[in-house]
Formats: structure tokens, C-alpha cells, sequence
């Protein structure tokens, strides 16, 4: 399995010049390929071209991974032309092109990343405090971006083991379930980013609307809508990397072994909700979510499921009488079970798992515990995800596991207890009882 860090590099002349040889290499390696086949009527074939393209300003294998970056597209189009009689061959020259770094190119010399341009070229040198990666690509989107690949070995899965079920949603990112408790993670900050980001890119669209068309002043707000776009999706996407991390830890604290993930993907086609409700659910990142737990939970040994989840949020548990609810909180009027809304959801996806359809569940639920998104932890808390423990930010007491083992509230002061699991005891517990001090109040 191949992870990916991604991050953004300072625009320098050096970049803009590998950039352009790069460029310069795609170009050589497409007009040959049309010239010999104009010409003599040759497919030359990669090796071949491989042995023809040198540049003397790359390294030699960056030189070649362009031309199989070339060879791929002629690939694509050839399937593609089967189904498409429009698609054509790739046809134009590019003055940038992605740099990339194979591994006998790549070096990691007292925290910087070496990446070499071969012999007599100085080697792209980048700030570096991680492994040495596998693979290096440079892209531009809005400014360099340098993406680092790892080969990651999966943990096996594991025979024995309990069962989750997941409801993904609007308003909660991911609801979990395992026997009778149950995690949320909180979209509260993934939503209000939302809802900025689809204000924003209106008030520039009026914007860019009112400008005559073609004029410099609307090339420039559409510039600006492209970076702000750009910005904000790079946030959501952290976001939900950081809540679907802190998600799969907790399942793998409670040592769970398949996943039933709730799909969602037939309500994205065919309905029409009207306008609002259509922002809302094509505004959904569920599908981002999906595919990051998916990933996330093979990397540590659990496999994932997807489970039609019709009928999910609105049977109850309890009793299986159907009931929409109206409300956040899901009330069985026949058996009286109360719940939280998409707790329901993701309790009834795990049965359905388990027994192939719905089954009642016995015992007692315990009151949700929500996991917050909290911006800087976001480093820690991947390394000790890493380690197979986990960073947890409750919902009501802040209680932190900081990165030199400290665990601390919400004031930065340290809590006297030794081990995680004694804290984690507690924070759960605490969570609890607040929780029913809470509900009782009510
Ligand atoms: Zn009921």
C-alpha cells in the first residue's frame, strides 16, 4: 500500500527551470512519437523511446518517467478510443511539465531531501524532517506542490474481532458504532467551512459576472476564486484527514475487525431536493470521508464493507418499528428507545452486518463520545496513530495526550496520570457521567 505526503514548496528559479526541462521532455518524446509514425509508420515503443529521449539537465530516470508519464496517456487514449471515437492522441506540448524522482535520485542528508538532476546539475535541496520517500513528483497547482510516496506494509488482518458500523453524514462526518458504544466525529468545523466556502465563491461569482467579459479585472477575480478554492479545499481535506484518523484509532482501540461502511452513493444521483437541500448534498464530502476510512482502516489490518443503508437511520433498535425522526434525536414512539439520530443509523448498519438484516440489540447503549477536530494537533496526533494509540480531543473536557507523553486539560497543565489507558478510562468515563448528569438535567 502507497501514501502520499503532499506539501507546498517556495516558487524558486531552479523549480521554474527543472519545470521547463521537464516540459521540454514531454514535448521531444511527443513529437517523435507522431514524427516516426507519420513518417514510417512506426509505433515506437517506450524502451525505445526511453533509449532515444536525453536530457542533460534532469536525471536520467527523471528523463525516463516522463516518457512512461507519456506512454501511460497513449495507453489511456487506446482504451478510451474504443468506447470514445472523439478521443484523440495527446497532442499538445507542454512548457512545464511535473518533475519526477525516482528512488536512486532521492537522499536525505541531515534534514534536507536531496533530490538529485544528475551529474553536474546541483540537486534540488527541500527542508525535511520525515523518511526518505520512495517516490518524489513535482506538480504545480497554484504554486509548487512536492508529493512524497511511501510503500507502507498493511497489518494482516486479524481473524477474530468485533464489528463496526459507520453512518456518514451532514451534519456528523461519521458516526461509528461498536456493540453499545458509539463515536462521533463532529462536522461543526468541516460545516461552517463549508458554508464559508460556498458564500465566498458566490460573492465572487457576482463578481466576475458584473466585469465585462474577457477584461483584465475579470481575469483577476477569476484568479482569486481559483486560489481561494483552492485554499479552502486543501482545509476540508485536512480536516477530514485529521477526524477520519482519530476515527479508524478508535475503532482499532476497540479492536475492530470489519467495517460496515452505510453507502451513500445512490442518493447523490437521480433526486432532486431543490436548491438549498442540492448545495448541501453535493457540497458533501461523504464520499471523500468513505475513501479515507476505507484506506485508512486496510493500513491497519480491518476490512472495510459497504452496506445499503436504506431504511437505516429510521428503524428502530430497539423494537424495529420504522419512525422518521424529525428532530436530532431519534424517539421510538412503540418502545419509547431514545437516541441519538445518526447513532441509529450507524447501530443499525453494524446489524445488519452481523445478521445480513435487521436484528433487535440487547443491552444498553452508552451516550455518544464525540471526537473534535482540534487544528494543531494534527502532527501528534498522526504519530500516535502511527504507534497504535491515539489522540483524542473530547467534546466537553479538553484533556490533551501531548507529544512527550503528557497528558493535559484544556490550560496546558499536565494530568498526573501515568498510563494512556487509565486516562483514556477516565476520559470516557467522564464523558459519561457528564453526559447522563446532562440528560437527567433535561
Ligand atoms: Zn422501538
Amino acid at each position: 500500500m502507497h501514501i502520499t505526503r503532499q506539501m507546498k514548496i517556495e516558487k524558486s528559479e531552479q523549480l521554474d527551470h527543472l519545470a521547463h526541462e521537464a516540459g521540454i521532455v514531454y514535448s521531444k518524446t511527443l513529437v517523435a512519437f507522431k514524427k516516426i509514425l507519420r513518417k514510417k509508420n512506426h509505433w515506437t515503443s517506450q524502451y525505445g523511446m526511453q533509449r532515444l529521449i536525453r536530457n542533460a539537465n534532469l536525471h536520467s530516470q527523471s528523463t525516463q518517467g516522463i516518457v512512461e508519464t507519456f506512454y501511460a496517456n497513449i495507453r489511456s487514449w487506446s482504451k478510451l478510443r474504443k468506447t470514445n471515437p472523439k478521443a484523440r492522441l495527446p497532442k499538445k506540448r507542454k512548457w512545464y511539465f511535473v518533475i519526477p524522482y525516482k528512488s536512486d535520485a532521492i537522499r536525505v542528508r541531515n534534514g534536507k531531501l536531496l533530490l538529485s538532476n544528475g551529474r553536474g546539475n546541483p540537486p534540488l535541496v527541500i527542508d525535511w524532517k520525515f523518511d526518505v520517500p520512495k517516490y518524489v513528483e513535482i506538480s504545480y497547482d497554484e504554486g509548487y506542490v512536492l508529493n512524497a510516496v511511501y510503500a507502507v506494509e498493511t497489518e494482516a488482518v486479524s481473524t477474530t474481532g468485533e464489528t463496526a458500523g459507520i453512518d456518514l453524514g451532514e451534519i456528523h462526518i461519521a458516526v461509528a458504532n461498536v456493540a453499545n458504544e458509539t463515536v462521533i466525529i463532529n462536522g461543526r468545523e468541516l460545516r461552517s467551512k463549508k458554508r464559508y466556502f460556498n458564500k465566498a465563491t458566490g460573492k465572487l461569482q457576482s463578481k466576475i459576472d458584473k466585469c465585462k467579459k474577457g477584461s483584465r479585472k475579470q481575469k483577476q477575480f477569476v484568479k482569486a476564486k481559483r486560489k481561494m478554492r483552492k485554499r479552502l479545499n486543501n482545509q476540508i481535506k485536512d480536516i477530514l484527514h485529521k477526524q477520519t484518523t482519530a476515527l479508524v484509532c478508535a475503532l482499532k482501540e476497540r479492536s475492530v475487525k470489519t467495517v460496515a461502511i452505510g453507502d451513500l452513493r445512490n442518493i447523490r444521483r437521480n433526486v432532486d431536493y431543490g436548491k438549498n437541500a442540492n448545495q448541501k448534498i453535493h457540497g458533501m464530502t461523504s464520499g471523500k470521508a468513505r475513501h479515507m476510512i476505507e484506506y485508512k482502516c486496510e493500513k491497519h489490518g480491518m476490512e472495510t464493507v459497504i452496506i445499503n443503508e436504506a431504511y437505516t437511520s429510521q428503524t428502530c433498535p430497539k423494537c424495529l418499528n420504522r419512525h422518521k425522526p424529525t428532530n436530532r434525536d431519534y424517539k421510538c414512539p412503540k418502545c419509547g428507545f431514545e437516541y441519538h439520530r445518526d447513532g441509529v443509523g450507524a447501530i443499525n448498519i453494524r446489524q445488519k452486518q452481523m445478521y445480513q438484516e435487521f436484528v433487535p440489540v440487547v443491552g444498553d447503549m452508552t451516550p455518544p463520545v464525540g471526537i473534535r477536530y482540534s487544528r494543531n494537533l494534527g502532527n501528534q496526533r498522526t504519530s500516535f496513530f502511527r504507534r497504535g494509540e491515539c489522540q483524542f480531543v473530547y467534546e466537553r473536557d479538553c484533556l490533551r495526550k501531548y507529544k512527550d507523553g503528557d497528558v493535559r486539560d484544556g490550560d496546558h497543565n499536565i494530568i498526573p496520570l501515568g498510563s494512556w489507558e487509565l486516562v483514556y478510562d477516565f476520559i470516557v468515563k467522564n464523558a459519561k457521567e457528564e453526559a447522563n448528569c446532562a440528560s437527567q438535567k433535561l
